[in-house]
């Protein structure tokens, strides 16, 4: 039987990569997002893989619209085996300039979602004994730069949350782990240059040279592909059962000074 793997923000950057990577490897897919083209992705990736799928738009803002979406999963699907909480935002402000408004909506989005998901989703992998549960956090889980207090927060709140899931799946062969990318060049980033350069008033190279790539002791970007075969590995590799409560970081070296 072919299993199932539900990925949020996955019509768009880092999500798609992930969506494709599984597709690839024969899971039938959950695609989710906000993209306009997001059914045509959906679709187009699907079809080339010969899997079948759903596609969601739900706005991951209202708890109840997301539990709702949960629930007509599991009625397409027997159970989801994958679940990848990878939808994310991005909000740069000083702290006291940061609107409370987003603050709670970087909460909503990144850590409230997921945990209404990781809830809505846990009765039945618990039945099937089997379940991988991976949390899209960020390097910014696990350290702070300046102007991202909500995104930080929210981060490494994910984390929380992962380990958590870890302690109270571990009986049923449920796994929960955190990925920890370092810049990616998704829509997420490039949507950040003008305030960065606003903010530490640079131009666009120089926030890509200085603000960006400052800390990847590899000056590159990761790709999105690279942190999709991180997904992977933390989904169905034979390493999968035994990784549960952790963070794999892949940064290009960021968080090693
Ligand atoms: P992206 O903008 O390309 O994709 C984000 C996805 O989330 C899109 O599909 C979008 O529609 C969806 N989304 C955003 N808000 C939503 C909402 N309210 N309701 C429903 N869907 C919503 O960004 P990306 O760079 O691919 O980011 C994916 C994840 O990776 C995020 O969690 C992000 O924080 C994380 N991340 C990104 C980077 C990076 O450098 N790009 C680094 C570390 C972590």
């Amino acid at each position: 039987m072919k299993k199932t793997a539900m990925i949020t923000g996955s019509t768009s950057g880092i999500g798609l990569a992930i969506a494709k990577s599984f597709a690839d490897r024969g899971y039938n897919l959950i695609f989710h997002g906000l993209e306009e083209e997001g059914a045509t992705i959906a679709k187009e990736v699907a079809t080339a893989a010969q899997v079948d799928y759903l596609h969601f738009t739900t706005d991951l803002r209202n708890a109840d619209e997301v539990k709702a979406m949960a629930e007509s999963c599991l009625g397409a699907f027997e159970n989801i085996d994958v679940l990848v909480n990878n939808a994310g935002i991005q909000f740069v402000r000083p702290v006291e300039d940061m609107p409370l408004e987003k603050w709670n909506e970087l909460f909503a989005v990144h850590v409230n979602a997921a945990f209404v998901l990781v809830k809505a989703l846990l009765p039945a992998m618990k039945k099937k004994q089997m379940g991988r549960i991976i949390n899209m956090a960020s390097a910014h889980g696990l350290i702070a730069s300046p102007y991202k207090s909500a995104y930080i927060a929210a981060k490494h709140a994910l984390i929380g949350l992962t380990k958590a899931v870890a302690t109270e799946g571990a009986p049923y062969r449920i796994t929960s782990n955190a990925v920890c990318p370092g810049y990616v060049l998704t829509p997420l980033v490039e949507a950040q240059i003008p305030a960065q350069m606003q903010v530490h008033q640079l131009s666009k190279k120089e926030v890509i040279e200085q603000v960006f790539l400052k800390d990847h002791l590899i000056k590159d970007f990761v790709t999105p592909q690279a942190v999709a075969a991180a997904v992977l590995f933390l989904a169905d590799s034979e390493a999968a059962p035994f990784i549960t409560g952790t963070t794999l970081s892949i940064d290009a070296g960021w968080t090693a000074h």
